[in-house]
């Protein structure tokens, strides 16, 4: 959309704008097809009822799920899984001996208590290719078994999220209380709602909280049968997808890897505004590019057309965290468009002191972004929060759009 015709439609309607939030005006997940939320189903440890029940009620409605397989499970049943995936449905990595706290009696001879990263690492890649060998596709998603994240004890446990995120486009959770926020999360640790044992009912109130938020609900269950223990049973799931399929709800139904996949291409074309930590590399450029940055105030909003943060008004701001290796002293480049008429208020960039001040100079229009040093400052070794804004209050127009902050190590 043209920033002008939306800035000036605004100010002409004098539409009220959502009062003083705290954080900026939140992003809409754009979803495929106008679709307002995305709904995944997936099922831990290739039990067999998952391949005798369950997929021939997924086939009957064209709708495919996640299988997070052990291998050594596949066997029994190959042909059956075989024509799962000929069906669609995506087979995920659950590793080989599935490893879970020693607390689970069970579990004691493959403890994640006396766990490595590097055992860890053997094992996946182990799991991926007896998967690949059996079925003949590679996993791209894992389902941490019983959901625990890390590996040790104590002051030497380890968290092994950075391996996941390392082997695979996503990791789930399970028994997770709320959807995924695409705007927000990470990737390696999507939270997974327990399905097993519930009513659709049960489900619903938080298929609409999602539907509302534009968020992606990752359902999670074992056996898929009409009854038993730890089953997601067949007339609920039923119920859901008959729900789900229906157009007026608005929901995209399918796998885990897809959706991931999918989130992963809007982020990495920079269309969504995902608040995240910068680490600095000592002596290297850093860029705060907006996507990166946590917008505060009233009416900023993250502009994915145009990868910069707009309608910055007087009480706006835009903060990044950051992490800085070493002492030193930058830079810094302002890479930002303003209209002729709104140009020449004054900036602060600041941490827990003002750093810098200035004046946004002219660019050409709100459509043409311009890059220039802005001044020298200095940050300590740690962690800051880097914010930009207004000098001053003003009450009408418009401060800049912000598209990136530079920062050039000085030699
Ligand atoms: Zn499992």
């Amino acid at each position: 959309m043209n920033k002008l015709s939306k800035f000036a439609l605004l100010h002409l309607l004098c539409l009220p704008l959502t009062g003083a939030l705290a954080q900026g005006n939140p992003q809409k997940f754009p979803w495929p097809e106008g679709k307002r939320m995305a709904l995944s189903l997936s099922f831990d440890d290739a039990r067999k009822t998952n391949v005798r029940q369950g997929t021939d009620l997924f086939d009957k409605y064209g709708v495919q799920a996640t299988f997070y397989v052990v291998p050594s499970n596949v066997k029994p049943d190959l042909e059956l899984w075989k024509k799962a995936v000929k069906n669609g449905h995506e087979m995920g990595n659950h590793s080989i001996v599935h490893p879970c706290s020693g607390n689970f009696v069970w579990s004691r001879e493959r403890a994640l208590e006396m766990y490595t990263i590097d055992k860890m690492r053997a094992e996946l890649t182990e799991a991926n290719r007896q998967i690949k060998e059996l079925l003949g596709v590679t996993p791209t998603t894992y389902a941490y078994p019983c959901g625990i994240t890390t590996i040790g004890r104590g002051k030497n446990a380890q968290s092994f999220v950075p391996l996941i995120a390392d082997m695979f486009v996503a990791g789930r959770r399970w028994l997770d209380e709320a959807p995924v926020d695409p705007n927000y999360c990470d990737m390696a640790l999507l939270t997974g709602v327990e399905m097993d044992g519930k009513d659709f009912e049960q489900l619903l109130p938080m298929i609409r909280q999602a539907e509302k938020a534009g968020q992606w609900l990752v359902l999670a269950g074992h056996e898929t049968a009409d009854s038993g223990n730890q089953t997601s049973r067949l007339a609920m799931l039923e119920k859901l997808i008959q729900y789900a399929k229906d157009p007026k709800n608005g929901i995209w139904i399918a796998p885990i890897g897809t959706i991931a996949q999918y989130v992963k291409e809007k982020r990495d074309a920079g269309l969504i505004n995902t608040p995240q930590t910068l680490y600095a590399a000592a002596g290297k450029p850093l860029t705060l590019e907006a996507r990166y940055g946590t917008a505060v105030g009233p009416k900023i909003e993250y502009m994915p057309e145009w990868k910069a943060f707009g309608w910055f008004t007087g009480k706006d701001k835009v903060e990044w965290s950051l992490e800085i290796p070493q002492t030193s002293q930058y830079d810094v480049v302002l890479d930002w468009s303003v209209s002729d008429e709104e140009a020449g208020k004054n900036f602060v960039l600041e941490t827990n002191k003002k750093l810098l001040s200035g004046k946004v100079e002219k660019s050409g229009s709100w459509e043409t972004f311009k890059e220039k040093k802005i001044g020298r400052i200095k940050l300590e070794k740690g962690r800051h929060q880097l914010a930009f804004r207004s000098e001053e209050p003003f009450e009408k127009g418009a401060l800049l759009d912000l598209r990136t902050i530079k920062l050039i190590p000085v030699k």
